[in-house]
């Protein structure tokens, strides 16, 4: 899995065999590689620095172990430092809460939100719950529609649509429904906008003040590169996550978008989005997106 990497270490470290312990200046010339394996998987700048940081406190001084080379100590100690800051698997979605229990959906536009709400909706239906799927997107107007159609195709429930009501609004009527209706989960698909806006950011907070999340899911597509910093930073402190989704890693991204965001929120990611099908929802595994940042 990282051969490439274990490669380019192997070359720096040629000269090192048969030393017994990992001296700054050796670690120091290796993480140069490490940096630039990182920064091509997309990690943003201010992190991967961090990132070093950890990995040289860690690293240097290390014994090397008699049956592997320095570099490949190296390689071991990045992965691991990768591994623990990527954060556990399967953190399981919270839905400790009376019903209905609110997961708010946030992102940029074109993030993958409305899809990934649908994928939830059909994950938590196999798990007998009764799923209520809302748009509070009234800004474009397709959004809703194409909301309720993915809502047709799980087989969940769908919140019917008002023209001209507002997000607040939708959500107090959402609830409502969920009540009455006897749903265990609300499902609330908010606006996105091509970049973050204070208005956007004001808006969800608000909605979030009514609905009570026990969950508000940060949404984001793998590719997203050096902004998944201000992003992250931006929601988190506005909205408060308290997970994230990597959509689109059925593509070429390396995900160093993961690394970035849940080490500038310090909030779980719990699923990655692997397709367009509604079944595309995998619980998130660091191993895999370790694997694809170092290449
Ligand atoms: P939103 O604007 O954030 O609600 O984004 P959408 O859910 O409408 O998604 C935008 C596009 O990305 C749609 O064409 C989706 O089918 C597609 N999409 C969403 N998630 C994934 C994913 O995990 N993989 C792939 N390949 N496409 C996805």
């Amino acid at each position: 899995m990282f051969e490439s990497l274990s490669s380019k270490l192997g070359g720096v470290f040629e000269r090192l065999t048969g030393r017994g312990t990992l001296t700054e200046a050796d670690v120091t010339e290796a993480l140069r590689e490490v940096r630039v394996a990182l920064l091509e998987a997309d990690v943003a700048l201010p992190v991967v620095k961090e990132f070093i940081g950890r990995v040289k406190a860690r690293a240097v001084g290390t014994d090397v172990i008699k049956s592997v080379s320095p570099g490949q100590m190296v390689v071991k100690i990045v992965h691991d430092e990768l591994i623990d800051t990527l954060g556990t698997k399967g953190v399981e979605l919270n839905l400790s809460a009376a019903a209905p229990v609110v997961i708010l959906m946030v992102g940029l536009q074109g993030s993958g939100k409305t899809t990934t709400s649908a994928k939830l909706a059909v994950r938590l239906k196999k798990d007998r719950k009764k799923v209520l799927l809302a748009s509070l997107d009234v800004y474009r107007p397709a959004a809703q529609r194409q909301l309720e159609i993915l809502a047709g195709q799980a087989e969940v429930g769908s919140l019917p649509i008002v023209m001209g009501e507002m997000p607040v609004a939708i959500t107090r009527r959402a609830l409502d429904v969920g009540r009455k209706e006897g749903y265990d989960v609300v499902i609330l698909d908010t606006a996105g906008r091509l970049h973050i806006d204070q208005e956007l950011m004001a808006e969800v907070a608000e909605v979030r003040d009514v609905a009570q999340p026990t969950e508000t899911l940060l949404v984001s597509d793998a590719m997203t590169g050096q902004d998944a910093v201000t992003l992250a930073r931006e929601f988190n402190e506005k909205v408060g996550v308290t997970g994230i989704v990597l959509t689109r890693i059925d593509g070429d991204a390396r995900g160093g978008a993961a690394l970035s965001m849940r080490a500038v929120t310090g909030r779980p990611i719990k699923f990655l989005g692997a397709g367009e099908k509604l079944d595309a929802l995998e619980v998130f595994h660091p191993d895999r997106i370790a694997g694809r940042i170092l290449g």
